[in-house]
């Protein structure tokens, strides 16, 4: 019951999707061995964790200062074969395909600038149930790469996909700005944009040995601003559907220290989530921090499986 690899095994089988939310409903908690993610104490709706959350803490909120990238360090590995569309010189062709109509919002985590605006993106926000820090700077990997750079890379390759189907996608940052935005504004640009799917890009900074990706879901939350009532179900699907592509296109398993082996987490205490009013789901796409899964992130060729995963997944959600 403490590490159910089976999950993990089914869910490399194409149409084993079904069984995703199963196993995401009967799996029980990993070892507690101490992610960044597990340190929001009490906002776990999933599966009972594991006491001990003084590490770090999750995504949204305030991550170690340790971790602040260093500007100079370029990316390491080589381009992948199928570039991201870092600059747009024309707007995406006029939308045709499956997705035609609908608004997709992508959320790369972080901003490459926060680093430099640290009393900026310490500013507390109001999001909904409580007040939390305006934006972090994510981690990075052992050698300098940062998470933002690593995001906004996903992002391009994601919207590019997207956009194939047909979809009208927006980006919540494009390295356009000094920092941020604030995880407030960056729910509220879903929202207003009546987005059909929402999804925030992360990769996480946990320990050493800890790996794979996992997806987070918003529980219910009905306090203050936030009311997450209307999305959780939605949510959930989205975000079932974009681990079982995740896995099949990556072939990377669930995380093996938060989500008991589904790969899915459920949470509280996100701002970008808790504020948001559209169907929305964070993906930790792996632990920067760990040497093996790092190789995978900084390289070109993974991310463009990651994005590929992803779109499979939001795709699948809004065709239905
Ligand atoms: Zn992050």
């Amino acid at each position: 019951m403490r590490r159910p690899l089976t999950v993990a095994i089914a869910a490399l089988v194409p149409g084993a999707l079904l069984g995703w939310g199963v196993y995401a409903a009967v799996a029980g908690p990993d070892d507690g061995s101490g992610g960044a993610d597990r340190a929001a104490g009490g906002a776990w709706t999933s599966a009972a964790p594991s006491p001990g959350g003084s590490a770090s803490a999750s995504d949204d909120a305030k991550e170690p200062a340790s971790a602040s990238p260093s500007p100079t360090v370029e990316e390491p590995s080589a381009p992948a074969s199928a570039p991201a569309s870092a600059s747009r010189s024309a707007p995406a062709a006029p939308a045709t395909g499956p997705l035609k109509g609908k608004v997709v919002v992508i959320d790369p985590g972080h901003n490459p600038g926060n680093f430099r605006h640290a009393s900026e993106i310490n500013r507390k926000v109001n999001v909904g149930t409580h007040w939390k820090e305006c934006d972090t700077t994510g981690t990075a990997t052992d050698a300098g790469w940062p998470e933002a750079k690593f995001t906004l890379d996903v992002a391009h390759r994601l919207r590019t996909l997207l956009e194939e189907q047909g979809a009208t996608v927006k980006l919540t940052q494009d390295d356009d700005r000094p920092y941020g935005p604030c995880v407030d504004e960056r729910a509220r640009i879903g929202n207003e944009a009546k987005a059909d799917a929402a999804i925030s890009i992360h990769a996480d900074g946990s320990g050493a040995g800890n790996r794979g990706f996992h997806v987070i879901l918003p529980g219910a939350v009905h306090d203050g601003e936030a009311d997450t009532r209307a999305i959780v179900a939605p949510s959930a699907e989205l975000g079932e559907r974009v681990a079982g592509s995740f896995v099949r296109v990556t072939g990377s398993a669930p995380s093996n220290y938060v989500g008991g082996g589904t790969g899915l987490v459920t949470r509280t205490d996100l701002g970008g989530l808790n504020l948001s009013t559209v169907p929305k789901v964070f993906i930790e796409c792996g632990n920067m921090r760990d040497g093996t899964d790092a190789a995978l992130l900084t390289s070109g060729e993974w991310r463009q499986k990651a994005a590929q995963g992803m779109s499979e997944g939001i795709v699948s959600f809004l065709r239905g």
